[in-house]
Order: structure tokens, then C-alpha cells, then sequence
């Protein structure tokens, strides 16, 4: 499932940057043919200011008649649409000359800014001003300083683009909801912006980090949240070298809003899966939890004796093998007892089977009692037959044991019937390779037959203590 998850991360996160890519394509391209068309016509414009400057200091334009005069200084006049008259000022400020007209208005500049930033610096070429109003028309002023050979101010060529030539521009274009057009003076002052906004024009915005960084590069792209409406926005543009900057920015939301539906059905499939997962990965493991379970009950049940609950047959073939090459490996001793109810057939006729079965889990009962080590095994080894392996033990205390699950079978009382005695055969031997384990088993097998013969209700061999006492 992480696996899958970081697959599909990745994927989106790829899809992403695809669809981020792709934006600042098509906004590069927006702000390059935006900014192409603006500096082309500005560069036009300025061509025909500059030849009027040029020309505003040749002497003989000055002896020819006025509609000479007009005819030389604005035969290159833009005649662009919005682009306005281009006019020429005296050292005074005053309008000297006009494009449009050969009796132009009496007018004085002199307090305005482009004409007050001529004045103080000799050095300043295209003066582009911020938005305002010029003779009743609101746009903004170009200008540029007519100076003598010496270097003096002898006047000012100024042209005027009217504001509906940016409002042409953004109409033009196919806009998705939340972009925003932005074109800047080299200073960060903004000079138009697509919405309008009356607050928000002439400003001095350098200190915003995409103008910051625009004026810094050639060309980029920016992204941040818009200060007036807290709209996260990418914003690109293209050759910040003219003298207006043109930068387009596109909402975020706008960006990534397909991206953000597919992200979504995506993860939520991905989460349906994931927890569609779980749930068959739990049932799973519970199943195989019950059947383990399950599995570990039936080997139990197929190793053990239904009627004693002792080990059965099968298991004591399994312990006595097991226990025997431990044996071999430690040089132990092993030792094992074979213990035979006695004359049972004859109980089972006088009292019945089932008394019989009885008296078998009691024998049997007595016989894991004393058998409780790790390593021992009490095992029903057939019919009214058992035995008990006693690893470790040797063969005085095999019999020692013997004799005391024999007494307390014997002690067994049950109302009505006569005690159950039984016969004990036990055996013991030290593994080696001359020795097999069937040894054991035989000799155990003999010992009981000989305690059968020898009259029954004993142990054999018999111990120590018993023989000397007898
Ligand atoms: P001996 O002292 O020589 O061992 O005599 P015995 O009668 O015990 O031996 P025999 O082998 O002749 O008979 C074994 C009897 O054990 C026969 C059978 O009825 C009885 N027996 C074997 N298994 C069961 C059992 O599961 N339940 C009951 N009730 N009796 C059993
Ligand atoms: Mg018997
Ligand atoms: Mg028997």
C-alpha cells in the first residue's frame, strides 16, 4: 500500500508540474506578445521624439516657415492610434510646437514632473509618466530633453499614449477569471493593470517580491499571494529590459484547479482501495489465526489418547525416538516403564466396560501424576497398556517410581468393586551405538511379562529395598 501511495504521489506530483510548466508557457507567451506589441509602438513613438529633438537644434529649421518647420520636425509622427500629438516645449515649459496643429494652445508645463525631472538631470533619456491627466485626457506622458550643443536645456519633446490603448490591449485578450495584466515602469511604478483598479495605478510598487524579482531578471516567473485580494498567483514575464515591464499573472486556483479534481478522484480511489485492503488484510488474518488455531487443536487431538487424555501411541513413538538420540548426545540414561492393568479382561466381564474405562483414566491419571518433568512422557501404549518415559532417570529410581504409581492404583478405592492392581516393567539403558531404542522397549516389555508371571501386582525387576527385605 506505501508502495502503491508513493507511485501514485509521484504521478500527481509529475501531473503538477506538468500543468505549472505548461501555465508559465502560455503565460510567457501572453506577456511576450503583450510586451512585443507595447515596446514596438513605444519604440516607434520614441523614434519620432527623438528626430524632433534632433532636429529642435539645427539652425536653419529655425529660418524656414512654419509649415516647413512642421513638415520636417513630424514626418515621422506615430500616427498609431491613441497615441497623442507629440508637442514640443521651450526652456519655459511652454508649447512651442505641435504636431496636430500649426497654432498650438497656449499651455505651460513647467510645474509638471516630466518636465521638472528634465530640468535636473541632463542625463535622463525616455521620461515615461505616471498616468495622469494631460490636456483633459487621462494616459501617460512620454518626454524626452531637446538640448543645445553645449548641453543646456533648450526644451522638452513630449508624446502622450491615452489610457485606452492598454484597455484595447487586455480586451483583446482571452482572459481565465482571477488573471491579472501588470505593466511596470524600470522603477516599479505601475502604469496600467488589467483589472483596473483607480487605487492600485501610479503606485510605487518595487517592494513587492514578483516586482522586486522581475526588475532583478531578464525574465522569470514569480509565485505569491496578491496583496489586495490574498489571491495566490504565478506570475511571469518576459524581457524586463524595455522600458515598461509587462507582467501577466494567473491564479493558482485557475492553474491546478483540473489537477486538483483529478488529485482528488485519485486519492480518494487510492484511499477507497487502501481501505478496501485493510479490511480483506484483517478478515485474512483473522481467518488464518482461526485456523491456525484450529490446526494446532488437531495435532493435539491426533497425538493424544481420547479416553485418558495421555499421550497416544503415535506421540509416544515420536518421544521415545526424540528422547532417545538426546539421550545418546548427553550420555544420560533413559529409562521407561510399561505398566499393564491385571486381569482386566476378567473386570471388564464382572463390572462392565464402562467401569473398565474408568479404572483406565484413573491408572492413567496416576501415571501423569508422577511423570510431570519436562521431558517425561505418559503414553496409553495400548488396550490397558501404558507407558511412561522417564529420560535421566536411572533404573533404581525407574523402579522407585514404578512402585509408587503401582500403590496408589492399588489404593484406589471404588465403592463395590474390588481394586485394580497392576504390573510394572521397568527398564533402563545408557544409548550407544551398540544399543537401539527397541532395546529399551523390549526389555521393558520383558521386565512387565516377568512380573506378570512372577504373580502379578508388582515391579520388575524389583528394587533394591524390596529384595533385601524379602
Ligand atoms: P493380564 O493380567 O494378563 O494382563 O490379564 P488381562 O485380562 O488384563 O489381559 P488380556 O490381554 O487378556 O485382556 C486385556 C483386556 O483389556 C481385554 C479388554 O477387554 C480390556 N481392554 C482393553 N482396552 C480397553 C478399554 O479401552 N476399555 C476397557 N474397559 N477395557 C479394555
Ligand atoms: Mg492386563
Ligand atoms: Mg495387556
Amino acid at each position: 500500500m506505501i508502495g502503491f501511495s508513493l507511485i501514485c504521489a509521484s504521478v500527481l506530483f509529475s501531473m503538477r508540474r506538468g500543468d505549472e510548466k505548461l501555465a508559465q508557457q502560455t503565460l510567457g507567451n501572453l506577456a511576450s506578445s503583450i510586451d512585443a506589441e507595447i515596446a514596438r509602438n513605444l519604440e516607434l513613438y520614441d523614434m519620432s521624439m527623438r528626430n524632433v529633438a534632433a532636429n529642435m537644434t539645427s539652425p536653419e529649421l529655425m529660418e524656414v516657415s512654419r509649415s516647413v518647420r512642421q513638415m520636417v520636425l513630424f514626418d515621422y509622427a506615430a500616427t498609431a492610434r491613441h497615441f497623442g500629438a507629440i508637442q514640443v516645449l521651450d526652456a519655459g515649459g511652454n508649447v512651442t510646437l505641435d504636431s496636430s496643429t500649426l497654432d498650438p494652445k497656449q499651455q505651460n508645463f513647467a510645474g509638471d514632473e516630466f518636465f521638472t525631472t528634465h530640468q535636473r538631470d541632463p542625463l535622463f533619456g525616455l521620461y515615461i509618466s505616471r498616468p495622469m491627466l494631460h490636456n483633459g485626457v487621462y494616459g501617460i506622458v512620454l518626454s524626452r530633453r531637446i538640448a543645445a550643443r553645449d548641453g543646456q536645456l533648450i526644451g522638452v519633446v513630449t508624446g502622450f499614449i491615452d489610457y485606452n490603448y492598454f484597455n484595447e490591449i487586455a480586451s483583446r485578450l482571452q482572459l481565465e477569471t482571477g488573471d491579472m495584466i501588470s505593466v511596470l515602469r524600470q522603477d516599479g511604478v505601475l502604469i496600467m493593470r488589467a483589472p483596473f483598479d483607480q487605487n492600485l495605478i501610479g503606485r510605487d510598487l518595487s517592494r513587492l517580491p514578483a516586482v522586486q524579482r522581475a526588475l532583478a531578471a531578464f525574465t522569470g516567473s514569480h509565485l505569491g499571494e496578491t496583496a489586495q485580494d490574498g489571491v495566490q498567483r504565478l506570475y511571469v514575464w518576459r524581457d524586463s529590459s524595455h522600458p515598461l515591464i509587462v507582467m501577466v499573472g494567473r491564479s493558482t486556483a485557475v492553474i491546478f484547479g483540473q489537477w486538483h479534481k483529478e488529485a482528488q478522484q485519485i486519492a480518494g480511489a487510492m484511499g477507497a482501495l487502501g481501505l478496501i485492503a485493510c479490511i480483506l488484510i484483517l478478515v485474512l488474518a483473522s481467518e488464518m489465526k482461526k485456523r491456525a488455531t484450529m490446526e494446532a487443536e488437531m495435532a493435539r487431538l491426533a497425538m493424544t489418547d481420547g479416553l485418558t487424555g495421555l499421550a497416544n501411541r503415535r506421540r509416544f513413538d515420536i518421544v521415545i525416538e526424540r528422547e532417545w538420540q538426546r539421550a545418546m548426545r548427553a550420555q544420560q540414561p533413559i529409562s521407561l516403564l510399561m505398566i499393564d492393568a491385571d486381569h482386566f479382561k476378567d473386570f471388564n466381564d464382572h463390572y462392565g466396560h464402562q467401569a473398565g474405562d474408568l479404572v483406565l483414566c484413573g491408572i492413567a491419571w496416576s501415571i501423569a501424576r508422577h511423570g510431570k518433568r519436562a521431558s517425561d512422557c505418559a503414553a496409553r501404549y495400548g488396550g490397558e497398556e501404558f507407558a511412561l518415559i522417564l529420560p535421566g532417570l536411572s533404573l533404581a529410581e525407574a523402579i522407585e517410581l514404578g512402585e509408587r504409581i503401582r500403590n496408589e492404583v492399588g489404593s484406589i478405592e471404588r465403592e463395590g468393586m474390588a481394586p485394580t492392581t497392576i504390573s510394572v516393567g521397568a527398564a533402563c539403558l545408557v544409548p550407544s551405538a551398540q544399543t537401539s531404542m527397541m532395546e529399551l522397549i523390549n526389555k521393558a516389555d520383558t521386565a512387565l511379562y516377568a512380573a506378570k508371571s512372577l504373580g502379578r501386582n508388582q515391579t520388575y525387576p524389583p528394587s533394591a529395598r524390596n529384595s533385601l527385605a524379602a
